[in-house]
């Protein structure tokens, strides 16, 4: 019997039930199909295989002398970038639709695997295979929860697709990539966004209620370097609420017990991944892995406008600073917050500095988190590109 065969016997799990990461699932979607066969090597939560899989995804290690490849992971070139026309309606210029759609249209992939949101509720995410573009476009914006992308798996099988994309976050990739040979493919193309924070769609909820002033009218929201929250709304106006002046005491709990344990920011594993915190505001940051990645990027490249990344400021004493407010969960009035949060703005790390500020307050943060909850799991779970980035850092007991 062949593998692809023996993987057909296993059976998905029913909605609702109890996943074999237990509290740290993701819900990523692999326990969805029968390719829960090889949940025990593919759950980022069960087994943290980045560097292993780096290795065959890009042809080589991380070099982690390399200051860059220890935050953002193996590349070949990064850079700023925006669509000359931005899609409207897309989280940032919709350059992650656009490849999606260049590849579908020039005939390199047959289906695109991305995720759409129900009708009911707009953040309810309803992962699809895209054969369109009309399709592509429908699942533009971040769906700010957890969204079980690779339930759709089982359909690339039996529709007998040989050339895909697929979109995703993270931990969905790191299943992806280990299953990867037991699809059937010719050729998987892997677009990554980076991912954090992320949260089960009642977190979503309790978040909007605390934060916004409208939480009904919020159609997307983005964490930004200028250290606030910017909520779009329906009618197109936009709200900013600075970081400091979360109610982090209610919010606390709110991320998904996965994302406090996550140590993929970067999606590792893409072959290119699209995101903004490496570049100035209402640009996005592009990183390239792999010759995959520079293929996938080539197809947009006429569409862009692009510029060289760049770095500013010192971040290591505002995330020694974060460490304890995350840790014991201070609150400032929302006054002070606001004043801090211009005062950062001014002098605050830009560019590559920012996005490393980031990694390394959410790496603390996540690492103790770990330790705390899940001490029998630290050496293991945390790779080791994250143990040397948290090391720089006088962390609580
Ligand atoms: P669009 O053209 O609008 O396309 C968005 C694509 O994202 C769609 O194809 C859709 O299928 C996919 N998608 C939407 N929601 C999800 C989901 N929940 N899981 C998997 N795929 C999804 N970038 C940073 O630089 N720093 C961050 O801290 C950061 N945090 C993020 C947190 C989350 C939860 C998500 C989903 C993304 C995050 N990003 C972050 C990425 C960034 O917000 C944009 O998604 C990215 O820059 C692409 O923008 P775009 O306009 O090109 O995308
Ligand atoms: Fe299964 Fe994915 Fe949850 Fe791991 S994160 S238990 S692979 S659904
Ligand atoms: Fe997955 Fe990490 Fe994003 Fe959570 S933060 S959804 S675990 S990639």
């Amino acid at each position: 019997m062949t593998s692809i065969e023996s993987h057909k016997k296993a059976k998905a799990l029913k909605p609702g039930s109890v996943r074999p990461a237990k509290e740290l699932c993701s819900e990523c979607g692999l326990c969805d199909t029968y390719y829960i066969h090889y949940v025990k090597e593919a759950c980022a939560f069960i087994t943290q295989r980045i560097d292993e899989l780096e290795t065959s995804a890009h042809k080589r290690p991380r070099n982690l002398e390399n200051e860059n490849e220890l935050y953002f992971g193996v590349h070949q070139e990064m850079m700023s970038a925006r669509k000359q026309q931005p899609i409207e309606g897309a989280q940032w210029t919709g350059i992650v639709s656009s490849i999606a759609i260049e590849m579908l249209n020039r005939g390199l992939v047959e289906g695109v695997v991305c995720v759409q949101n129900s009708k009911e509720d707009r953040f309810q995410p309803m992962p699809i295979i895209a054969r369109t573009p009309e399709e592509i476009l429908a699942a533009k914006v971040n769906k700010p929860t957890l969204s079980p992308n690779l339930s759709v798996l089982e359909q690339i099988e039996k529709s007998g697709m040989k050339r895909l994309l697929v979109i995703g976050v993270g931990c969905q990739i790191q299943a992806l990539r280990a299953v990867e040979k037991k699809l059937g493919l010719e050729k998987l193309y892997v677009l990554g966004t980076p991912c954090v924070d992320n949260v089960t769609r009642a977190g979503l909820q309790k978040f909007l209620e605390t934060t916004s002033r409208s939480p009904e009218t919020v159609v997307s929201y983005e964490f930004m370097q200028d250290f606030r929250v910017h909520f779009k709304h329906e009618d197109g106006s936009e709200e900013t609420v600075p970081f400091f002046g979360l109610k982090t005491n209610v919010l606390k709990d709110i991320f998904a017990p996965s994302c406090m344990s996550c140590f993929d920011y970067v999606n590792s594993l893409a072959d290119i991944v699209v995101g903004y915190m490496g570049a100035p505001y209402q640009w996005q940051w592009i990183v390239v892995r792999n010759d995959t990645g520079k293929e996938m990027l080539e197809l947009v490249k006429d569409q862009l406008n692009t510029q060289p990344v760049t770095s500013q400021g010192n971040r290591k004493p505002a995330v020694q600073q974060s460490i304890p407010a995350y840790d014991q969960a201070v609150t400032l009035p929302m006054w002070a917050a606001k004043l801090m949060g211009v005062v950062i703005d001014k002098i605050g790390p830009k560019g590559l500095e920012y996005a490393r500020f980031s990694i390394d307050s959410h790496f603390a943060r996540n690492y103790l988190y770990v330790k705390r909850n899940h001490g029998e799991k630290l050496e293991a779970h945390v790779p080791e590109f994250a143990k040397r980035i948290v090391e720089q850092y006088k962390l609580p007991e």
